[in-house]
């Protein structure tokens, strides 16, 4: 065991500030990561203010985290010291459920997360990105293509793949129309991993101010959903929709504008359940979904994509010491359209 820096929250209404943490020294099959960038997600702030219960504090969050390996134990094959290397929202499963057979770990009953899961080799629970480096199974850690940029990559391990796995899994191909709702963290992604699979994009918001901002992440159109009559000229027109609002918004609005067998899959989660009309699914054989992350091969294909596509996300770069501040602009929206925090910054305090 060894100590590192870090920044946590200590309670739910405590800011987020230095400290020191333990990780394992690295096992047999263990890399060691120096963390260089780690993004922050909503999920984040959820944890770290005990919004969706559950939270074991001290938490130290983060689950966007790119880094470089510094130390591998002896069974490790596929990471070598001086590798890029990147770890997203999950460092562990059981690796014996059918999910886990099929590469879809996120699914896993027994996954642990990357922050506030218990941890089965130090005591107490595991504790994520927003620290000096981390210690995670190589069966869980990513290769990073070397062409791209670092601190926009880093919240590809999120919001990236959160948004890549929906458009592969619902075939989202050239010659598809394809709706993403919401254009920010996740959605600013959704168009442009749409748009390179060649479909024709339609992005919906509800600030026309993000208009220009849409066209040039890769939207075909721009729709302002509160101008219903901008809405009715697309119905029944989508084959696929990805919705990423974590707002309470009217998702018949947006059902409406399936075609036969289109699906909507939501990435957001509002707090509050939405209220889905019979007949904005039957009519056209509808069908509406979610989502969560992807698996660790999917990840990878996604992190390769990216490097042959020279996709990544839009960030603004942060020290840590911003990290509150970066809080309360998330809560706003004041971000285009994730932050990325330079780990450099933990080392000077
Ligand atoms: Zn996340
Ligand atoms: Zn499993």
């Amino acid at each position: 065991m060894y100590n590192v820096k870090a920044y946590s929250a200590v309670s739910e209404t405590s800011p987020l500030a230095s400290t020191t943490i333990p990780r394992r020294e690295p096992k047999e099959y263990d890399v060691q990561i120096e963390i260089l960038f780690c993004g922050i997600c909503h999920s984040d702030l959820h944890s770290a203010r005990n919004e969706w219960s559950g939270t074991v504090y001290p938490i130290v969050p983060g689950h966007e985290i790119v880094g470089r390996v510094t130390a591998v134990g002896s069974g490790v094959t596929r990471h070598k010291p001086g590798d890029l290397a990147a770890v997203g929202c999950m460092v562990d499963s059981d690796g014996t459920c059918a999910h886990c057979k099929e590469g879809l770990e996120q699914y896993c009953p027994n996954v642990i997360l990357t922050y506030n899961s218990p941890d089965k080799h130090l005591d107490g629970v595991t504790y994520g990105g927003y620290s000096d480096s981390i210690v995670v199974d190589e069966r869980f850690v990513l290769r990073v293509p070397s062409t791209l940029d670092l601190a926009a990559t880093a919240p590809l391990l999120c919001a990236g793949i959160t948004t890549y796995s929906p458009l592969r899994h619902w075939g989202v191909t050239k010659g598809k129309k394809v709706g993403v709702v919401g254009i920010g963290g996740l959605g600013h992604m959704g168009v442009k991993f749409a748009h390179a699979f060649g479909a024709h994009v339609v992005a919906f918001t509800t600030s026309s101010d993000k208009k220009e901002d849409a066209l040039r992440l890769g939207a075909d159109e721009v729709v302002i959903s509160r101008n219903t009559d901008e809405m009715e000229k697309h119905t029944g027109s989508f084959d696929f929709i990805l919705d990423t609002v974590s707002a309470n918004h009217d998702i018949n609005a947006y059902l409406n504008l399936l075609n036969r067998d289109g699906n909507i899959t939501l990435v957001g989660a509002p707090p509050q359940p939405l209220a889905v009309a019979a007949f904005a699914l039957i009519p056209r054989r509808n069908s509406l979904s979610g989502s969560t992350i992807g698996g660790i091969p999917e990840t990878q294909e996604m992190l390769d994509f990216c490097g042959e596509h020279n996709i990544t996300c839009d960030v603004e770069v942060i020290p840590i010491q911003k990290v509150n501040e970066a809080y309360e602009r998330l809560l706003k929206s004041d971000v285009k359209y994730r932050f990325s925090i330079d780990m450099a910054s933990l080392k000077e305090r």
